[in-house]
């Protein structure tokens, strides 16, 4: 077997410990390389690498004022130098084996929550990718999706400024194909890839919120 990140091969060692566990896709080099947090201070709801004085987080105390309240936000790795790298060599170049990477770091279970909500990629740059960098992620984890959202967004969120960001209009929609499931008093899980100002999974939040679950928490792959 070889590690899924940098192709190098994997050498088991074989003890009682290992036997009877399968071995990850990693090697340990690549694990923690990939699993490492920048130093420094962080929020300690959406993990945001606070500044210097900063005594509670900007953006966090932003999207409450904004927002209506969302449960837990969750974030798989920080958005370091290897994982920079990483979610280009996914999105950019294409490399959809690297979903089986990211897979590995899903730490919910099929059972913690009814519905698992991609956040959904316009219909432009999903042509353009090939795949939604999301629902690859959920399949190889083994985890079912309902695709609840919608969009047709143009501009990509890296291509706004802060100010723009902050301020645009929700781009999601309620997908209609879904009127007749319930989601009322159910558990919610949005899934997004890189968290940066919180903007993107909470206009998808404030579009579920509509239909009433019991819980709503946000899953992202990473912490820019
Ligand atoms: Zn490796
Ligand atoms: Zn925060």
């Amino acid at each position: 077997m070889r590690c899924l990140y940098c192709h190098r091969r994997l050498e088991p060692e074989l003890d009682l410990l290992n036997l009877f566990t399968r071995p990850g896709p990693l090697c340990s080099e690549c694990e923690i390389r990939l699993k490492e947090w920048r130093k420094g201070g962080r929020c300690g709801r959406c993990r945001r690498l606070m500044g210097e004085g900063e005594a509670e987080c900007r953006d966090c105390i932003y999207l409450k004022s904004r927002f209506p309240p969302v449960g837990k936000i969750m974030c798989m790795l920080d958005y370091n130098e290897e994982v920079k790298m990483l979610m280009h060599r996914y999105k950019f170049v294409r490399d959809i084996a690297l979903a089986e990477v990211l897979s590995y770091f899903i730490t919910v279970g099929r059972r913690d929550y009814d519905h698992f909500v991609p956040i959904p990629v316009s219909p432009g740059r999903f042509r353009d990718r090939g795949f939604n960098q999301i629902t690859e992620v959920l399949k190889r984890a083994g985890l079912p999706q309902s695709n609840l959202l919608e969009t047709g967004k143009v501009k990509l969120q890296s291509e706004l400024s802060r100010h723009e960001r902050m301020s645009s209009a929700n781009p999601f929609t309620f997908n209609e194909e879904y009127r007749d499931v319930r989601l009322r008093d159910t558990r919610i899980l949005i899934v997004d890839d890189i968290y940066t100002t919180g903007i993107t999974v909470h206009h998808a939040a404030e579009v579920l919120l509509h239909h009433e679950p019991a819980a709503l928490d946000v899953l992202t792959f990473s912490k820019a």
